[in-house]
């Protein structure tokens, strides 16, 4: 693969993405997924959107999970139901994230992702050791087919995030970075979170933000890439200094605007393009 090949965040039946088609007009060379619908998630289908991708000329770099329940309304929600950290829904979420492993191995992909939740901080906590537990058991299920786990970012401080890798203690764990999330969550400045997660960098989003004026408290405010506080040239230039050349996938969830979305990312393409040239 070339470095720093172009993506963006993708979905079929579930998940916010844009479709592949759009991935495909914009002329975007990679993707990644979110997990399509338990009934959609089979051997045939799998084939069936290979085959479309081989078509296409579009490579498919990370499966990424999401759970029915699951809310981004505010903070306080995000802690109660996203991921496998809340307690009620943990065992079947993590049945599920298994399987949608073995569906991204049926696409032939290396890399699950998924937002594990809001890991407590203080690692006494009982529920920290039960994250930590459930971490291992779907890094040991993706280990044997072949495939490493990434973390998305923001939920976390960075010095929490390798804590709490650390901690796992399993070599197949790695970080999906996005340095939106870090502002709009409140939980760090992102390029200094990624000088020191930078090793455990796999993949990542291009997406931006603005800080909320209470951080960590509300949310911040999503926006067009290269209209934010990340700082996009000083973002790649960053990913440069880490060595990281994988692909710089676009994520834009707004698909009640479906022309607004794939004109934004369209944009983002371009800026990225541009910036790619710059830096090189
Ligand atoms: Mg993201």
């Amino acid at each position: 693969m070339e470095k720093w090949p172009i993506g963006v965040f993708t979905s079929v039946d579930a998940g916010l993405g844009v479709k592949l088609e759009v991935a495909s007009e914009l002329g975007i060379p990679t993707i990644q997924l979110h997990a399509p619908a338990k009934a959609t998630r089979t051997q045939a289908n799998a084939d069936k959107f290979l085959a479309r991708l081989a078509e296409l000329g579009i490579q498919l770099t990370c499966v990424f999970g999401g759970f029915e329940g699951e809310s981004y309304a505010d903070i306080p929600t995000v802690t109660k139901t996203v991921g496998l950290v809340p307690p009620e829904t943990r065992a079947a979420r993590t049945q599920e994230m298994k399987e949608i492993a073995d569906f991204a191995k049926m696409l032939k992909c290396g890399a699950v992702g998924l937002h594990l939740g809001f890991v407590p901080h203080d690692t006494n906590d009982p529920l920290y050791n039960d994250v930590l537990v459930v971490t291992r058991d779907l890094c040991d299920h993706c280990k044997k087919n072949g495939q490493n786990v990434h973390l998305e970012t923001g939920q976390e401080t960075a010095d929490a995030l390798l804590q709490f890798i650390g901690d796992v203690k399993r070599d197949n764990l790695f970080i999906n970075f996005d340095p939106a999330n870090m502002i709009l969550y409140g939980t760090g400045e992102p390029i200094e979170a990624l000088k020191k997660v930078g090793k455990y960098v796999r993949s990542i989003h291009c997406k931006d933000g603005k800080w909320a004026a209470k951080p960590g408290e509300e949310w911040g405010q999503e926006v067009p890439l290269g209209e934010g506080a990340v700082g996009i040239e000083n973002y790649l230039r960053t990913l440069d200094e880490i060595g990281y050349s994988g692909p710089l996938t676009i994520e834009r969830e707004i698909p009640q605007e479906p022309e607004r979305q794939k004109a934004e990312i369209s944009h983002a393409s371009n800026l990225l393009t541009k910036l790619k040239q710059k830096i090189g």
